[in-house]
C-alpha cells in the first residue's frame, strides 16, 4: 500500500469531468459539476454519475486474469460472488451478532487442522486473518512470547531475540522483525541453492533464536523448502546443545497445494517441531482477497496472554488478531469453497494448475532462449532466466515487451548472494488455463525474433525490478 503524501500543487486545477449523459434525467446538470479530485466535494453527485466516474477511472487498471505475477485468486464462481455480496455487511469480530459466521470460521480451522495433520485436531487452535502477512505477525509474536517467557531472566535486559530464515522469505518476515524488534537472521542464497536448508538454518541458531521460518514454497522461484530436513537439523542441534527451537511453516501458497498433490511430503504438524502454520485463503485456498489462516499445534504453542476475549452468545470467545473489525464475507467464501470442492475437488483444481505450469515451463525451456531455474512441479510457479550466451536482450526487456500484449510478467533480481541473477517468474493459478497459456506462448514466440535482433539489453530502466513481483 502506498503511503500517500498529499498532492503536488497544480495537480488538481481541473475537477473530474462529468459526461453530460451521466446525469440522471437532465444532461445539463452533468456539465455543471466538476468534483475535485483531492478534496471532499462540497455537494453530492448523482449515483449514476458517481458510479460511472469511478468505473471509468478503474478501466485503466490491468486485467487481473492476465496478471502472471500475483498469487492471489482472480476468479471465483458466480455463487461465491452472490454469497460474498450477501455477507459484506457482517463484521467478523461481532461473534455475538453473527454467531453462524463465527461457527463457519471455527469449522474452517478444524478442517485445516485435520488437513495439516494436527496430532489432535480438536486441540489445535487457529484463526482467520486478513492474509498470510497478519497470520505471520501472529505466529511470530507467539514465538517471541514463548522465547521471552523462557528467558525472562535475560530479556529484556540484555538478550536480543532473533528469527532464522532464508534470504528468500516474503517481505512480511522482514516487517515482522522490524515492527517487533527481532533480529532477522537470513541465510543467503548460494550457487544453485535458492532457499533455506537444514544445515545453514541450524548454524545461525543460538540461545536467542525464537524460531526458524521454513517457507512452503518460496515466492522467488516456487520451490519448497525442505521442512523435514530443517526440523531434523534442529533435532540434531538440540541433542548437541540442548537448544529447543520451534519451526513455523509459512505455507502461504504451499499449504493449500502440498496436501492435495504431494501427500507423501512430510512438512506439517506430523513433524513435532512444527509449532504453527499459516496459509493465504486468498491464494491457493481459492478465495478472493483478503483471508488468511494461522494455526498452532496446541495451546502450549500460543501463549494465553496474547489471546483476547469477546462476547459470544452470552459467553466469551477467544480471539487473536491485529485488526478489530474485519469483513466476514471472505470467511463465508472459504467455507463455501471447502464445501464445494472437498479434497478431491481441490486435488483436481490444483493438479490442473500444476499441469499448466509444467507444460508451460517445458515449452519455454524448449525455446532455447531461456534457462529454467524451477519447473512448476512444486508450487505451480516457475522462474527462468536468459540462457547462457544470450546477450541481445535481458529479462527486463521480456517483461516490458510482454506488457505491451497485456501480460504482467514480473522480472526481478534475486537476493544476496545471488543478486547477480535476474529472473522472470510465472505464477499459474486456477483460471490460467491451457488455452490462455497457449495465447501467452504465441505472444512470446512472436516477440522473440525482435528481441534477438535487439543487439543488447535496452538499458535505462532495464536492470530495475518490476514493482509487481511479490
Ligand atoms: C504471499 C505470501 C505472504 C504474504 O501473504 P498475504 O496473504 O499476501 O498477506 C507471506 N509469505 C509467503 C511465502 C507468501 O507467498
Amino acid at each position: 500500500m502506498a503511503l500517500h503524501e498529499g498532492t503536488h500543487a497544480g495537480d488538481d486545477k481541473r475537477g473530474l469531468s462529468v459526461n453530460p449523459f451521466y446525469g440522471e434525467a437532465d444532461p445539463v446538470t452533468g456539465m455543471t459539476t466538476a468534483p475535485p479530485r483531492h478534496a471532499l466535494p462540497d455537494g453530492p453527485t448523482a449515483p449514476h454519475a458517481a458510479y460511472q466516474l469511478v468505473r471509468d477511472e478503474l478501466m485503466l487498471d490491468g486485467n487481473s486474469r492476465l496478471n502472471l505475477a500475483t498469487f492471489v485468486t482472480t476468479w471465483m464462481e458466480p455463487q461465491a460472488d452472490v454469497l460474498m455480496a450477501e455477507c459484506r455487511d457482517k463484521n467478523m469480530i461481532d461473534k455475538d451478532e453473527y454467531p453462524r459466521t463465527a461457527e463457519l470460521e471455527q469449522r474452517c480451522v478444524a478442517m485445516l487442522a485435520d488437513l495439516w495433520h494436527a496430532p489432535d485436531p480438536t486441540a489445535a487452535v487457529g484463526c482467520s486473518t486478513t492474509g498470510s502477512s497478519e497470520a505471520c505477525m501472529l505466529a511470530g509474536l507467539a514465538l517471541k512470547r514463548r522465547w521471552s517467557r523462557a528467558n525472562a531472566d535475560r530479556y529484556p535486559a540484555s538478550a536480543r531475540p532473533n528469527l532464522v530464515m532464508g534470504a528468500n522469505v516474503q517481505v512480511c518476515w522482514e516487517k515482522f522483525c522490524a515492527f517487533w524488534e527481532v533480529e532477522a537472521r537470513q541465510v543467503p542464497m548460494r550457487g544453485d541453492r535458492f532457499h533455506l536448508d537444514g544445515e545453514s538454518a541450524a548454524a545461525l541458531c543460538d540461545e536467542n533464536t525464537i524460531g526458524v521460518v521454513a517457507v512452503l514454497g518460496s515466492t522467488f522461484d516456487g520451490s519448497y523448502e525442505p521442512v523435514a530436513e530443517i526440523c531434523a537439523a534442529l533435532d540434531d542441534l538440540q541433542e548437541r546443545t540442548g537448544l529447543d527451537i520451534p519451526v513455523h511453516v509459512d505455507g502461504a501458497s504451499g499449504a493449500m497445494i502440498a496436501p492435495f498433490l504431494d501427500r507423501d511430503l512430510v512438512w506439517d504438524f506430523r513433524l513435532p517441531r512444527v509449532a504453527s502454520v499459516n496459509t493465504s485463503g486468498h491464494k491457493y485456498g481459492l478465495v478472493y482477497p483478503g483471508v488468511g489462516w494461522a494455526l498452532w499445534r496446541d495451546k502450549q504453542a500460543l501463549p494465553e496472554e496474547l489471546v483476547f476475549h469477546v462476547d459470544y452468545l452470552g459467553g466469551d470467545m477467544p480471539t487473536f488478531a491485529l485488526n478489530f473489525s474485519r469483513p466476514g464475507a471472505q470467511v463465508a467464501a472459504q467455507y463455501y469453497t471447502f464445501l464445494r470442492l472437498g479434497r478431491e475437488g481441490y486435488r483436481a483444481v490444483q493438479q490442473t494448475t500444476r499441469d499448466v505450469a509444467r507444460s508451460l515451463a517445458d515449452r519455454i525451456g524448449a525455446l532455447g532462449d531461456f534457462r529454467l531455474l524451477t519447473y512448476g512441479d512444486e508450487l505451480p510457479v516457475f522462474a527462468f532466466t536468459t540462457a547462457d550466451g544470450v546477450t541481445d536482450f535481458d529479462v527486463f526487456d521480456v517483461s516490458r515487451r510482454m506488457r505491451e500484449r497485456g501480460w504482467l510478467l514480473p522480472a526481478y533480481t534475486f537476493p544476496p548472494d545471488r543478486d547477480d541473477l535476474s529472473v522472470l517468474r510465472i505464477v499459474c493459478r486456477n483460471g490460467f488455463s491451457h488455452d490462455l497459456s497457449d495465447l501467452f506462448m504465441g505472444d512470446l514466440e512472436r516477440l522473440l525474433p525482435e528481441l534477438r535482433a535487439q543487439g543488447g539489453p535496452l538499458g535505462s530502466r532495464a536492470g530495475e525490478d518490476t514493482s509487481f513481483h511479490h
